[in-house]
């Protein structure tokens, strides 16, 4: 715990132990456990002067700049990243859309992998299209010499995603992050490789792998109860920080409080879960893929994984949300009747939460570059805390209701 006590010289290894002790300091706050919630939107100064002389790295001077909350929740994410400095936003979403508004401008060109989470294409096609920023959708298993052949002088953003939205592939992020540097040129700036790495939460240690800013929406694990929208931006470099922590500023999309402090009440539970889970999840992939009905089972940590060398090489665990493709003979109508009727998973969006989740894939995603597609009908699990065994007899269920 960063209190007064001697016994901090022994330094937390174990990432478990490290999310029970960030962000809190019970003896200056009066024994109790937990940080306190600073709601607020006015900060009060001793003196005009004092108030003044306030700049944006110094002293909180308006609720819109976050408070000791956010910045309690920031210190958690900064170091389950890897980074030194990270910012709170109001959901994922602002996560990914205040960076890329904050390194893009009228002229420029951005890379989005084809594989993106639905909303940031959405933001590319809209938004920063008519702002006049270009983007190129790429296959998201470019290696080095296809990101090189992509990047232009004017590139200035490299979003990446691993593995991505619900198709799954992991991307080299490494090589990407060899040919950004390899294209720098003195003469203007280099291309931001931008990660979202709400999948690999810990598992996936961005800044190792040549990433300059990580996003992650704390909605999903990090809040581990499906009651609050957060999203997180984090960084190693101060001058990534600047414009960044200026777009955050200029769109005032700070977090709430109260959402702050459950999403410290999620990380706390946060490894126990992500374990539990994984392994839950990990069991029923396993299982699905020795189903006949099933074609293939889309998980980066199973063998059969097309990108499993780099989920070996780069990953050092996993979560518990994976793609389940059906055999092509199975139409629409028998994916949504096998989804329907079971009982221990919702129908929803998001993910992470202590529930199961079932979503069809199939007619919710958007390709542009060629390439292979999935094969069949198509659904994204997400293993909650249930008992495994329940769920693994409520997709076999399932799966025997579908037609022969
Ligand atoms: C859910 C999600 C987001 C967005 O998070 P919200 O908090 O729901 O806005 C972004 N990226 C990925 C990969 C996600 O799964």
């Amino acid at each position: 715990m960063s209190d007064d006590r001697p016994h901090g010289e022994i330094p937390a290894e174990g990432f478990a132990t490290r999310m029970v002790q960030v962000g809190r300091a019970p003896l200056r706050q009066h024994g109790f456990v937990n940080p306190p919630t600073h709601r607020g939107s006015t900060v009060l100064f001793p003196s005009s002067r004092a108030m003044r002389a306030a700049g944006p790295d110094g002293p909180i001077t308006y609720g819109t700049q976050g408070g000791p909350t956010h910045q309690a929740l920031a210190a958690a994410v900064a170091e389950i990243e890897g980074g030194t400095r990270a910012l709170i936003l109001s959901s994922g979403l602002a996560a990914i859309a205040v960076p890329m508004m904050a390194f893009l401008k009228a002229g420029d060109h951005c890379l989005v992998p084809d594989s993106a989470y639905g909303p940031s294409r959405r933001l590319a096609d809209g938004l920063l299209r008519g702002w006049g920023i270009e983007t190129t959708y790429y296959d998201p298993i470019v290696d080095e010499r296809g990101m090189s052949e992509l990047l232009r002088p004017n590139t200035r953003v490299v979003l990446t995603e691993s593995p991505g939205s619900h198709t799954f592939e992991l991307q080299d992020i490494p090589a990407i992050a060899r040919a950004v540097h390899a294209a720098a040129a003195p003469d203007r700036p280099r291309a931001r490789i931008l990660m979202d790495n709400t999948w690999g939460i810990h598992h996936f240690q961005p800044f190792r792998h040549g990433v300059d800013v990580s996003i992650q929406a704390l909605t999903k694990y990090v809040g581990g109860h499906a009651d609050v929208l957060l999203g997180s931006v984090t960084v190693v470099d101060e001058a990534d920080w600047v414009p960044i922590r200026n777009a955050y500023t200029a769109l005032g999309q700070v977090a709430g409080a109260d959402d702050c402090s459950l999403a410290l009440r999620g990380l706390r539970t946060m490894a126990t879960r992500l374990r539990a889970q994984g392994a839950a999840g990990l069991e029923i992939a396993r299982w699905l893929e020795t189903r006949p009905e099933v074609l293939r089972v889309l998980h980066p940590a199973l063998p059969s994984h097309p990108q499993h060398a780099l989920w070996q090489r780069d990953f050092t665990g996993t979560c518990s949300l994976f793609g389940v493709v059906l055999q092509p003979h199975y139409s629409e109508d028998d994916l949504y009747a096998l989804i329907d009727g079971l009982h221990h998973f919702g129908i929803g969006a998001s993910w992470g939460g202590y529930e199961s989740l079932a979503l069809a894939t199939t007619g919710g995603i958007t390709r542009t570059v060629p390439g292979e597609r999935l094969g069949g009908p198509a659904f994204r699990l997400h293993i909650g805390l249930e008992d495994p065994a329940d769920l693994r007899a409520d997709l076999a269920a399932g799966l025997d209701r579908l037609p022969r």
